[in-house]
């Protein structure tokens, strides 16, 4: 063999090895930086918060971006705000899990365009293809119905009504088991194809907001740059949505897109993740008209538990914004959708939630709307909205 040729082999050697320790470490790493919680776990409540959390039978969250990441979901992590093991220890009865394709670099409430995207090199990173955005998507589909089958029976995905009320029934004689649900945060998912609707709903996506932090091809984001409202294609898509039975989710929507969605459906709509201007008067967050408009729709409002949706990284700001919103529409229209893994500081992992219970009990919720919203207005919603 020719010096040169021998060269290049180790070369090429000496790179694979890099580009290999590169995707076991710097995930990790990226993964700790962007999801830290304020308080580290063991949590302590009172007994009879920490009762009632135990004694409630059905906990929902409907957003977390965990399939971002690369992590191990079966893992019982030191890291991050959700895995399966910490879902079951949180009594948790389902998680939705929704997927992030593309983020802008330097991204802010304010004001972002498409033209960059940082998922590119994280997913570089992580070791995964960066084709295509829905390419992106079906990987994390692919991921989390993976990490269902391996997971001996403790957690499984639910993509219809029907499994959902199997699941139910079965945890009632066992409650370590856990669910998920699919969804997509931005529907620049779809790669600007309708028929992609269908192939995202077949790899089990059940409910999709239209935009995440830039305009999209379906309208404006509140943090992008035209603050208009949905466009043709993006009224397609809801309608494509709507037939399918796939849930609409408002987060992110400028004030205009969202008005526009309304125009387009009677609902249900829902916001996955967001915060109450009544509380905290932030561009990401609903307006009293708003929050009437998703409660009319027989939709649900879930409140997240970061610094810009409550004005607050603890239990206690979320809970305010609880009850601003159950004050306004009523308490059968609230619940939880923590925004756990997607790139904000918590108060606390998964595991801390009987902490929400205790400021809600403190503000003056009764037991049975304790009940509703820390999960049974999910399931009501679910069993009566998914396929
Ligand atoms: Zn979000």
């Amino acid at each position: 063999m020719k010096k040169g040729s021998k060269i290049l082999i180790y070369l090429v050697v000496f790179l694979v090895f890099i580009y290999f320790l590169v995707i076991s470490i710097v995930p990790k790493i990226v993964d700790k930086q962007h999801n830290q919680i304020r308080t580290k776990p063991p949590y302590v409540v009172s007994a009879e918060s920490q009762e009632l959390y135990d004694n409630l039978s059905f906990i929902a969250d409907m957003h977390c971006d965990a399939l971002l990441w690369k992590r191990d979901l079966l893992n019982d992590n030191d890291f991050g705000q959700v895995d399966i093991p910490k879902m079951i220890k949180a009594n948790i009865g389902l998680q939705a899990f929704t997927i992030v394709t593309k983020s802008p670099k330097d991204q802010n409430f304010d004001k972002n365009t498409g033209d960059t995207d940082n998922i590119s090199s994280l997913f570089l990173a992580q070791g995964r293809p960066t084709s295509s955005l829905t390419k992106r998507a079906i990987l994390q589909c692919k991921e989390l119905h993976g990490f269902a089958e391996r997971s001996e029976g403790k957690f499984r995905v639910v993509i219809s009504s029907e499994e959902l009320s199997n699941f139910i029934s079965d945890r009632k004689k066992d409650k370590r088991i856990s669910a998920g649900i699919l969804g997509v945060e931005g529907a620049h998912a779809l790669d600007g194809k309708i028929e992609n609707v269908q192939v995202l709903y077949d790899n089990g996506v059940r409910m999709m907001s239209a935009v995440h932090f830039f305009d999209n091809k379906l309208g404006s984001s509140a943090h992008g740059v035209k603050k208009e409202g949905l466009t043709e294609f993006g009224k397609s898509v809801i309608l494509k949505m709507v037939s399918l039975d796939m849930i609409v989710d408002i987060a992110h929507c400028a004030p205009k897109t969202i008005d526009d969605i309304f125009e387009v459906t009677n609902g249900p709509i829902i916001s996955s993740h967001t915060g109450v201007r009544g509380t905290c008067d932030s561009v990401r967050n609903l307006s009293d008209r708003h929050l009437r408009a998703i409660a009319n729709s027989g939709g649900i409002i879930c409140i997240a538990m970061f610094e810009e949706a409550v004005c607050g990284i603890d239990a206690a700001a979320t809970a305010r914004a609880m009850k601003y919103t159950s004050d306004l529409v009523g308490v059968d229209f609230v619940s939880l959708g923590s925004d756990f893994d997607g790139s904000v500081m918590t108060p606390f992992d998964i595991t801390g939630l009987p902490l929400i219970v205790e400021e809600m009990k403190k503000i003056g919720f009764n037991e049975e709307e304790i009940k509703k919203i820390m999960g049974e207005n999910v399931k009501n919603f679910l069993l009566k909205n998914l396929p």
